[in-house]
């Protein structure tokens, strides 16, 4: 088998020449699986301009959740593919900077395991310790790498993948007064569920008032959306969270708004529907019906798109001064059991 064999891989690098005159395309770092050498692509286009706020779409994180990279290479698809024909969206572009990076974790991908190559659970890895109530093991462990959610060795850099991810962030997202991130995961629930920080604890981030403005944006724009919107915390706690730590370093400089988003799509529903899922590993991640692969794909496009477009908008909907103490009372009202000291 040779690393071609990687099907989300070949799907990108088809996207990547199809719209080669409109993307600027880099190999991060590269991470080997036995005899293999997988490539981590970032992609951007749009206005390179630091002025422009940027939305950045990261995918493959754990390598059993296809779905979650199928649906960021579907979305830079059907960009590349409008490229081609729709002037609306040549004008979006002189506004904004889209970043990709759908396949984070291409070695993990391969070997099917969530974890990456060198056991380690990318999303425990970061240098961030939970506070109270995380759960034993899933919370993120240091006990071993044959064990799910190894964090990796106590005072080890993060681990090849997470360190892509936080050279792309810094260098095209927090290089910029604002700017969105989603992350695209599977596996949780029934429901697809938008998750922000934190993951590490029960406590609301500073920007809540912006994250609560932007559901109120969707929720008007997008009235009969499925979406559960709410802190991760609200699940379960987490060691190691990558996105609560690069949410913590954009805050170091006063004044910068990133607001980092998980996609968790509920695969549950997919195995109430065909049981027989439950008994194959990425049948637990996946959707495994061609039809149900499609309407999930197809569902997404829209909350990617409005994303885009929210970014490319901020200055019209993010609340000001005066708004934004009546948007964390109703944030704190929805989310934390109401107001906090
Ligand atoms: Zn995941």
């Amino acid at each position: 088998m040779t690393a071609a064999a990687l099907s989300e891989l070949v799907d990108l690098e088809r996207i990547i020449e199809l719209g080669a005159r409109h993307l600027d395309v880099r190999v991060i770092r590269e991470v080997n699986v036995l005899d293999r050498r997988f490539p981590i692509h970032a992609i951007t286009l749009g206005n390179p301009s630091p002025a422009v706020p940027a939305v950045g779409f990261f995918g493959g994180i754990h390598g059993l959740e296809r779905i979650g990279a199928e649906v960021v290479i579907a979305y830079l698809g059907s960009l590349v593919t409008r490229l081609q024909w729709d002037a609306t969206l040549h004008r979006q572009l002189e506004s904004v900077r889209l970043v990709f990076m759908p396949l984070v974790n291409p070695g993990g991908m391969w070997l099917g395991t969530r974890a990456n190559p060198n056991g380690v659970d990318l999303m425990r890895n970061a240098p961030v310790e939970g506070t109270g109530g995380v759960p034993y093991l899933l919370g993120g462990q240091r006990i071993s790498a044959r064990l799910p959610w190894y964090r990796g060795p106590v005072d080890a850099p993060m681990e090849a993948e997470n360190l892509a991810v936080c050279q792309l962030v810094e260098e095209e997202l927090l290089a910029r007064d604002f700017s969105i991130a989603l992350d695209c995961h599977s596996g949780f629930g029934i429901h697809d569920r938008i998750w922000f920080p934190y993951a590490h604890t029960v406590k609301p981030i500073a920007h809540l008032p912006e994250i609560h403005a932007l559901r109120a944006i969707f929720d008007s724009t997008h009235p009969n959306h499925r979406y559960i919107f709410e802190p991760q915390s609200r699940q379960y706690l987490t060691h190691g969270d990558l996105w609560d730590h690069l949410y913590q370093r954009a805050c170091a400089e006063p004044g910068r708004t990133f607001l980092p988003l998980t996609l968790e799509l509920g695969s549950w529903l997919w195995i109430k529907k065909n049981p027989r899922q439950l008994f194959s590993r990425r049948g637990m991640f996946n959707p495994l019906v061609e039809h149900r692969r499609q309407r999930v794909l197809r569902r997404q496009m829209a909350w990617l798109d409005f994303l885009t477009r929210a970014v490319c908008s901020h200055a019209r909907w993010i609340p000001s001064e005066a708004l934004r103490q009546d948007h964390l009372t109703r944030a704190l009202d929805l989310w934390y059991g109401g107001p906090k000291p």
